[in-house]
């Protein structure tokens, strides 16, 4: 047996807790009061998932689409300066500044992303307009900048009192040294799958914080931080953004799900090609993803990796299963 089956075997039977596998209940206990098939169903990461997947459900429930859903639902922790790592509040980089990335990719395969953009909160509004104002998918840093003023968004200052005094704090002891831990990041990444049946993705991050100024991360990378293939579903990452960049951790689990891996199979696998090659006990990286039959996937690195699930009239926040076995 080759160690790719090896691995997926180990985790699945070792790892695999009952968190994961609610979806077995929500397809034979729990009725969804909307569908049958799963969806309408809204998937992120992290906690500030919940109230995120609350406003992407709203705009499902009442018919709109799964690209309207995402946009709305990741606007929330954007907008939120408790929400540390998105948007505004979002902890700077270490010349001070945040800087913000974020894509976002509809059931026909359109997509649009920015990065390194500062001053405008709502990084995923404007990924939208580059998807659909231009014939171009990424923006950047000065340009992209340029093009969000050009389009009606608002200039902000989106350093907070608090993200300033934890960036005081760091650059005492820091040597300037940009980090990569387990601990220095949480990007929203939002999957729905509307009433058709269609499915979009979005994702935003201020990435990892105290970053080199200038670094992008894997958040606004179409098929890195996120990627939906309308025929097979969908996947988007959160972490260190070097190693899922490295391994195009969103494109490999859409096709592997395409090739016929359940969600779960998938995630565990696209965690996979990262510790076989990566100095992965520094790294922490969660993938979470969808099929069109409305199931989900989650696998992450280490513990403490958690989303948050919209589905068949719930609610809940779900730990991720993970690899490290200590
Ligand atoms: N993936 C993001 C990045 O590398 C960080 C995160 O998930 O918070 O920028």
């Amino acid at each position: 047996m080759s160690n790719r089956r090896k691995f997926i075997k180990g985790g699945i039977l070792g790892a695999v807790g009952a968190a994961i596998f609610p979806k077995i209940a929500l397809s034979e206990g729990k009725k969804n009061p909307h569908s049958t098939n799963g969806f309408p169903m809204v998937i992120s990461t992290w906690s500030h998932g919940i109230p995120a997947n609350e406003a992407a459900m709203k705009v499902l429930l009442k018919g709109g689409s799964a690209i309207d859903a995402v946009e709305a639902g990741v606007r929330v922790p954007e907008a939120d300066p408790e929400s540390m790592s998105v948007g505004y509040g979002g902890l700077p980089d270490r010349d001070g500044h945040v800087t913000l990335d974020a894509c976002i990719m509809d059931h026909t395969g359109n997509c649009g992303s920015v990065s390194f953009l500062q001053h405008i909160k709502h990084p995923i509004s404007v990924a939208r307009k580059v998807m659909e104002k231009t014939p171009h998918v990424m923006l950047s840093g000065a340009g992209a900048l340029k093009f969000a003023l050009d389009n009606g968004f608002p200039k902000e200052d989106l350093l907070t009192d608090k993200a300033r005094k934890r960036w005081e704090e760091w650059l005492k002891d820091s040597q300037y040294k940009p980090i990569i831990n387990v601990e220095n990041h949480d990007t929203i990444g939002l999957l729905a799958l509307d009433q058709n049946g269609d499915i979009s993705g979005a994702c935003t991050t201020s990435g990892l914080s105290y970053k080199m100024h200038g670094r992008v991360g894997d958040s606004p990378i179409i098929g890195a931080g996120m990627f939906v293939d309308n025929e097979v579903g969908g996947c988007c990452a959160t972490g260190v953004g070097e190693a899922v960049m490295k391994t195009l951790g969103s494109f490999l689990i859409v096709e592997l799900m395409r090739q016929g891996a359940s969600p779960q199979e998938a995630c565990e696998e696209g965690i996979a090609r990262i510790v076989k090659n990566q100095n992965y006990r520094d790294m922490q990286i969660g993938y979470l993803a969808i099929n069109k039959q409305g199931e989900h996937g989650a696998y992450s690195v280490h513990p403490w990796f958690n989303y948050a699930l919209h589905q068949g009239g719930s609610s809940e926040l779900i730990d991720s299963p993970f690899y490290i076995q200590k």
